[in-house]
């Protein structure tokens, strides 16, 4: 057995700090974590998890559905990425619609699990009044 291990060195850029668009706090993007996801995180790492779990609302900009993909307006004013796989089966996107959504943050990020609100979704009382 050979003594010599190949040693990879790795080029890792140097650690940057960045402060979380969401909650504001200053995270470290790791050499290691630039080199994995080219990227640059927008939020600290507690965030990033708290906002893949948590529903976002937007308005469709756009959407094509013979190519089947188009644009949602975020309550930020940024644009996020919608392709028709990720939208809830039987919902339709159409222009000025009011969706609910998650962000799938990343490389490729987009708006996954997207739900239209249906026109006058009306929540009736069911308590009968005197
Ligand atoms: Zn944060």
């Amino acid at each position: 057995m050979s003594a010599d291990t190949p040693v990879l060195y790795l080029q890792l850029p140097p650690d940057r700090t960045l402060s979380c668009q969401h909650c504001g706090i200053a995270f470290v993007w790791t050499g290691w974590e630039q080199r994995r996801q080219a990227q640059k995180p927008e939020h600290c790492p507690g965030c990033r998890r708290l906002l893949a779990v948590s529903r976002r609302w937007g308005v469709v900009k756009w959407f094509d559905a013979r190519k089947g993909f188009g644009f949602i307006t975020m309550t930020d004013g940024t644009d996020i990425f919608v392709r028709r796989r990720d939208v809830i089966r039987g919902d339709r996107l159409r222009k000025g619609k009011l969706v609910s959504f998650r962000v799938k943050e990343g490389k490729n990020k987009r708006a996954i699990k997207v739900r239209a609100q249906r026109p006058q979704e009306k929540q009736e009382n069911a308590q009968p009044s005197e």
